[in-house]
């Protein structure tokens, strides 16, 4: 494609600015918070019918039995397809329409989509509802500019990433719908900073541990067994032994933020004797179960079954030297690192566009966290998937968040650039 012919392109763009704000403005307004995964329906159907009205095909899937679907909260997910008419690989953009529940500390209304000082403002706006935006406009743009492309062109407002992605990505990618011949390239306009290209994550693995006791009297704990003293030395193991062994360890993935270039472990949540959803006043009892959850982050260097072992190493050699010791360990949920290669076919066609949009190289960083490449590469057996988007890593999640609409500008030209390498035709 020549210079010209870009820069036209780039021009229509820049010319869409309003539309794109807008556009992102009416996915904020659907209050998509996950759990428990409210107006789905409405959301997918928002993103489906304009795509219709550009010549999409649309199919709407529910993940019908995934977590959390009911008639109340149905899993829907949107796959929008345009084929060129001439034969060539398919290039699908993916974005998570679910956001998280607002929080504390907001000083704008977190579903309004206020604009103020070149920033778009909402729960959603970085992560991801403005990147999905920038996809749709990006792609909007270079079929009304009638640039010859060969093969297809795919976009999906898919749910649940926040949870796990079991309801979309994950459905969708164990039927087929993220594989090849079907698709052969996938960007997921994640917040990643806009001159960033994300090729993977770190690996996750969550377990339960109870560690068990015996009720008695309050007034007589020696009578008892407290599980909530025993999960006390399971805590002090972690904090002396664990973390800093953990912290020890590094990798040669370009993890972002630096913090997550070593090992790490939250705690989820702990939660002994009696609950605190109640006004009254407490019984006297001693726990006899305990129960906390793990948030272990793992490397490539690092096996998955060592990331177990060494949890069930340490709560072993509790119950080896510390009377009346017992625990169950359980694993919630576990998905092993992925890093596609910095030079892999969608990775260099963004790169490319970055320089040519951005005028700087782009970098090239692997998420702390996981994200839905884990179900491409898994259940998809796709390995061509990468993350880019405009929003700003750190604010994903948090209160105030937002989306700088430059950077939107921006990353849409990348988006349509790259949709242009990938799908040139054959000279
Ligand atoms: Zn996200």
């Amino acid at each position: 494609m020549d210079s010209d012919s870009r820069e036209h392109l780039f021009e229509r763009i820049e010319a869409a600015r309003d539309d794109l704000v807008a556009l992102t403005r009416d996915l904020v307004r659907v209050p998509t918070v996950n759990p428990p995964g409210d107006a789905y329906g409405p959301c997918a159907e928002l993103i489906g019918e304009r795509m219709r009205r550009r010549g999409f095909e649309i199919s709407y899937i529910r993940a019908e039995g995934t977590p959390g679907d009911s008639d109340r909260y149905p899993r829907i997910n949107v796959v929008a397809r345009y084929e060129t008419g001439r034969p060539g690989p398919c290039l699908h953009f993916n974005g998570h329409i679910d956001v998280v529940d607002v929080g504390e500390g907001w000083t704008v209304d977190p579903f309004a989509g206020e604009v103020r000082d070149g920033r778009l403002y909402g729960r959603g706006t970085a992560d991801m509802k403005g990147g999905l935006a920038a996809a749709v406009v990006a792609v909007e743009q270079l079929l009304a500019a009638g640039v010859p492309l060969a093969g297809a062109i795919e976009i999906s407002g898919t749910v649940d990433e926040e949870s796990g992605g079991y309801g979309g990505v994950g459905y969708l990618a164990e039927r087929g719908w993220f594989s090849p011949p079907r698709v052969d390239h996938v960007i997921i306009p994640e917040p990643l900073n806009v001159d960033r290209i994300c090729i993977g994550h770190r690996g996750v693995w969550w377990a339960e541990v109870e560690t068990h006791g015996r009720t008695a009297h309050g007034s007589m704990p020696f009578l008892g067994n407290c599980a909530v003293r025993h999960m006390g030395a399971v805590l002090e193991r972690i904090e002396n032994d664990l973390l800093p062994r953990l912290s020890a360890r590094s990798t040669v993935m370009p993890v972002v933020p630096e913090g997550a270039r070593s090992s790490t472990l939250n705690i989820n949540a702990i939660h002994g004797g009696q609950g605190l959803d109640f006004s009254g006043l407490p019984s006297p009892m001693v726990p006899d179960r305990c129960r906390m959850v793990l948030d272990r982050r793992y490397l490539i260097e690092e096996d998955p079954a060592e990331v177990e072992a060494e949890i069930r190493a340490l709560l072993d050699g509790l119950a080896e030297t510390r009377p009346g010791f017992s625990y169950d360990l359980r694993e919630v949920l576990a998905f092993a690192p992925t890093m596609t290669e910095p030079d892999a076919p969608v990775a260099r066609a963004v790169a490319k566009g970055i320089e040519t949009v951005l005028g700087r190289p782009a970098t090239s960083v692997v998420s702390p966290g996981t994200y839905d490449q884990k179900h491409i590469v898994r259940a998809g057996k796709l390995k061509d998937c990468i993350a880019y988007g405009p929003g700003i890593l750190d604010l994903a999640h948090q209160p105030d968040e937002y989306v700088v609409i430059d950077d939107m500008v921006a990353s849409a030209k990348v988006m349509a650039d790259a949709a242009i390498t990938l799908l040139a035709p054959p000279a």
